[in-house]
């Protein structure tokens, strides 16, 4: 297949051609200069590197209702706050089935990679880990031990299981606490992740000490706070619709005006589709109405490229001959590709490769 319009990747957005076979990029440059000698399907698209969803909670996707009127805290706060009273109450095949159905939106979404915060402790990794297999998604599961002190065999067990820790927030958990499973997952080559001043700010000292892989939120960060964070190289997965739905914004400009590496989630699966495309468009869209625009390059670096760096591919951030994206095409006027990208791509418009029997042997 032929792409002819734009290519937006780590490299930027450029006037461009791609030409894909079996879903790899095989050979791109100037728009007319192609090998193909017209025998190819041709598109007229951007063509960018799979979405990465880097914040999601896809345990809770069992439950789809409007949340009640109480304050966040007791929405989502552990142990007994309404979400982990619904996941304690709903059976493993049950949940199961929900986060199966949320992969399944994820992949036809084109989301390649989702960063999942799994509670309920081993079970809950185990949990995720099967219903992930074969999905087509990729699931990098930051599980959470249950047992407070911690249990150096559960820890250890959650380790071995996932991907890293992704732990709630500073004021849920004991300094003690955070430095042993920070000290576990450096030790064991995984990952330590957390929430920060989500609903209210909390200080940086403590929840840079010990120094995450990663941050969720920020939401109520200061500018002093994001240079602290960036200063540390920490990057932040922001979840702009999840925060708006309790009426907070992540100040978005102030990430991108002080060089933070921002990622993008969609959160709780419980009060969002796991949609990374409606995430982009909300982000942008309401940084305007706040008069604190962001710009739709650096959304789309949050939503296309940065992960890949994270995840240790940055390969497959890049359009590229030979590398090891598994881009996406979008039938989008190529004219300004990160706008067009950010704040008009759906589902609908991705191309489907479909195999060569399925196009009647004309596989390219
Ligand atoms: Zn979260």
């Amino acid at each position: 297949m032929l792409v002819e319009g734009a290519i937006l990747d780590a490299d930027g957005p450029r006037a461009a051609y791609a030409r894909l076979r079996s879903g790899r990029v095989v050979e791109t440059g100037k728009i007319g200069t192609d090998s193909s000698r017209g025998r190819e399907r041709r598109v007229r698209g951007i063509v960018i590197p799979a979405p990465v969803n880097a914040h999601t909670h896809l345990g809770d996707a069992m439950s789809t209702r409007e949340p009640p009127a109480v304050p966040l805290a007791r929405l989502v706060q552990p142990p007994r706050g309404y979400k982990f009273r619904l996941l304690a109450t709903t059976s493993a095949p049950e949940k199961r089935r929900a986060i199966r159905a949320a992969l399944a939106r994820m992949r036809r979404a084109g989301v390649a990679v989702a960063i999942d915060f799994r509670e309920e402790g081993l079970p809950g990794v185990e949990l995720l880990r099967r219903a992930a297999s074969g999905s087509g998604v990729r699931a990098v599961i930051l599980g959470r031990p249950l047992a407070r002190p911690i249990d150096p065999a559960e820890l250890a067990a959650v380790l071995d299981a996932s991907d890293g820790i992704g732990l709630s927030s500073v004021v849920d958990e004991t300094p003690e606490t955070r430095r042993t499973i920070a000290r576990a997952c450096r030790d064991a080559r995984k990952r330590f992740a957390m929430h920060a001043s989500e609903g209210r700010r909390e200080d940086p000292g403590d929840y840079l000490d010990p120094r995450p892989d990663l941050l969720v939120h920020l939401a109520k960060a200061t500018p002093d706070d994001l240079r602290a964070v960036r200063d540390d190289g920490v990057p932040v997965a922001v979840c702009p619709r999840s925060n708006a739905l309790f009426g907070r914004q992540p100040d978005l400009a102030a990430m991108e005006r002080l060089g933070v590496v921002m990622f993008l989630g969609t959160d709780n699966a419980m009060f969002h589709s796991p949609s990374i495309w409606r995430e982009l468009e909300f982000a942008y869209v309401s940084s305007r109405l706040r008069h604190r625009p962001v710009s739709a390059r650096y959304l789309a670096r949050a939503a296309l490229v940065a992960p890949w760096r994270w995840l240790g591919d940055p390969d497959a951030a890049r359009i590229a001959a030979g590398s090891s994206a598994r881009p996406l095409v979008l039938r989008l006027p190529p004219d300004d590709p990160a706008y067009q990208v950010v704040t008009r791509a759906t589902e609908h418009l991705i191309v489907r490769f479909g195999t060569a029997r399925a196009r009647g042997g004309r596989g390219r």
